[in-house]
């Protein structure tokens, strides 16, 4: 059998499967026939199960994790809520519902408190799934845990798990939902995870098949023959091919420079060995998906210098904290929101909590003056020219020098000949804008057929971003998944960008690839992709022109 989807980077995995169980649902709201008695009996040793997993769990995991893990510890041991549960099944509850509704309600009360209470109800609904499960006697959900090395198939993963996932035993992941860009995605590319993501079908995989995940062919084969295994194994070998590090150039020697996309300073190193020539999108939000509080001034500015060190006299693009959407910062004071993609995310959350964004530029003027790499500083989601303004205008206040924003809202796109010139710089956030574009969620794998940044629509908005670059004589980067895809990064070249930013791995590729073309080639594959009907047409005829 063969599931197919979207493969995450080019890597190959064999192992057997491991599945991360599915949330559990809603325990039903029927009438208790037990003893209450009883009841109470299995939920006082499911919720002391719950607390010295929890325990062991944060030994095993140490650092922040651990503290985390000891917080919801003391809230499977929590007095009040045990209080609770024992009323709800005097008063006639399932165990399973009693614990449930007990944890709801305190749920609904962080929910309402907003801010870093909010980030703390979905730790106790976690609590609650794990008491749940110890009581129906199945898998706790979440991410399982083997001593031998496996494959997990899941759902989705949130971003904050993909962070935390042991390397040393996941070989491999295979989400059925989810799409390319998601940010599962780009920490899965970044952490060069072998991935396929939006593989429907994967949900019938079980326990223990043996497996061959193909990212580069999106292909999860179970129960392979030796034939196949042999194959999978000489090129999981092989490993990323060895090319030159030298500078990004056309074939006619325009530069553009090649950058990489880091989400920790600890990528820095590796990002440097494939020859990144600086830091195109430091994504700061990934250093506190579990912060509980505003991360200080001093703390911020030790991680930013360690950055800055890795690249002297090099650039290096600092995107401030882009909160929102499958990004909650519980500090941003983030409430539950239907369509979160199109709610507070970025700079509209930045603004409504100004001192979280002062403190984080002061943090980086600090760490500017520290070290001798060229700090850009740029914000995520502007939408128009009192955006730019804003924040630009903060930013020259708290002492930094080259201020810019990222262009992913289509509106920012359309009125770029008013904004690009605003700012020392423009950065293009191809993920966002195509989500925002074609109106596709990039988290929902049932319209990741959408997520494709070669759209002519896209493009068109690239190019307007392009020529106002061009016009104003601003650097235009991208820093997007599509800079990564090789001859996509020739046509970007032909729309205007000035520079491009990946996964570090994507870089031999996309340097071999621009080598090849003059920026008269460039500006002719975007012109005809910019006159196609659709996004494979576009990929078709640049194909075909390239290929001959
Ligand atoms: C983008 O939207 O293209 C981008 C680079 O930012 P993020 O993926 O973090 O939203
Ligand atoms: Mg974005």
């Amino acid at each position: 059998m063969h599931v197919n989807g979207i493969g995450i980077g080019r890597g190959t995995a064999i192992g057997p499967v491991l599945r991360m169980p599915e949330p559990l649902a809603e325990p039903a709201e029927i009438p208790s026939r037990a003893n209450p008695a009883v009841d109470y009996e299995r939920v006082a040793v499911a919720l002391a199960e719950t607390a010295a997993d929890l325990m062991a769990l944060g030994a095993r995991a140490g650092g922040e994790a651990k503290d985390v893990l000891d917080a919801q510890a003391l809230m499977a041991e929590d007095p009040a809520v045990i209080e609770d549960i024992r009323e709800r099944i005097d008063s006639g509850r399932t165990a399973e519902r009693a614990v449930f509704e007990a944890f709801r309600s305190y749920q609904y009360v962080l929910e309402l408190a907003g801010g870093v209470m909010a980030g703390r109800a979905a730790d106790l609904r976690d609590v609650a799934q794990r008491v749940i499960a110890h009581l129906l006697g199945v898998s706790v959900p979440g991410v399982p845990r083997s001593d031998e090395p496996f494959v997990l198939i899941a759902q989705d993963l949130a971003p904050a798990d993909t962070a935390m996932l042991d390397l040393t035993k996941v070989l491999a992941l295979v989400t059925r939902d989810g799409g390319p860009t998601s940010h599962t995605a780009i920490l899965a590319r970044a952490k060069s995870i072998v991935a396929i993501v939006g593989a429907a079908g994967s949900d019938q995989l079980t326990d223990g098949t043996p497996v061959i995940v193909d990212a580069a062919a999106g292909t999860v084969i179970t129960d392979p023959s030796s034939d196949e295994i042999a194959t999978a194994r000489e090129r999981a070998s092989r490993g990323v091919e060895d090319a030159p590090l030298t500078p990004g150039t056309l074939a006619d020697g325009t530069p553009i420079t090649l950058l990489a996309n880091v989400g920790s300073p600890n990528e820095a190193a590796a990002a440097v060995a494939l020859g990144a020539e600086g830091v195109g999108l430091f994504r700061t939000e990934f250093l506190f998906l579990d912060a509980q509080h505003a991360p200080s001034i001093d703390a911020q500015r030790e991680q930013y210098i360690a950055l800055l060190r890795a690249f002297p006299r090099q650039k290096v693009v600092v995107r401030v904290l882009d909160a929102g959407a499958d990004k909650q910062l519980g500090f941003l004071g983030h409430t539950h929101e239907e369509n979160p993609a199109l709610g507070r995310r970025g700079i509209r959350a930045l603004r409504d909590s100004e001192q979280v964004l002062r403190d984080q530029l002061q943090a980086l003027a600090e760490a500017d003056a520290a070290t001798d790499a060229e700090l850009w500083v740029m914000a995520p989601m502007v939408a128009d020219v009192e955006e730019t303004n804003y924040f630009i205008e903060l930013g020259r206040e708290l002492g930094l020098k080259t201020m810019g924003v990222t262009l992913e809202v289509p509106s920012a796109a359309l009125l770029a000949d008013q904004i690009v010139g605003l700012t020392d710089f423009v950065s293009i956030g191809t993920n966002d804008l195509t989500q925002y574009t074609l109106a596709a969620d990039r988290m929902l794998g049932a319209v990741s057929r959408y997520q494709d940044p070669w759209h002519p629509a896209v493009l068109r908005l690239i190019k307007l971003i392009g020529d106002a670059g061009a016009t104003s004589g601003r650097p235009v980067g991208v820093c997007g998944e599509a800079a990564a895809d090789p001859l996509l990064a020739v046509v970007l070249v032909g729309l205007g960008a000035t520079d491009l930013s990946m996964t570090a791995t994507a870089l031999a590729d996309v340097r071999a690839e621009l080598k090849r073309h003059t920026i008269e080639d460039a500006r002719d594959l975007a012109r005809r992709a910019l006159g196609a009907t659709s996004a494979a047409a576009a990929r078709q005829v640049v194909a075909a022109a390239v290929l001959g």
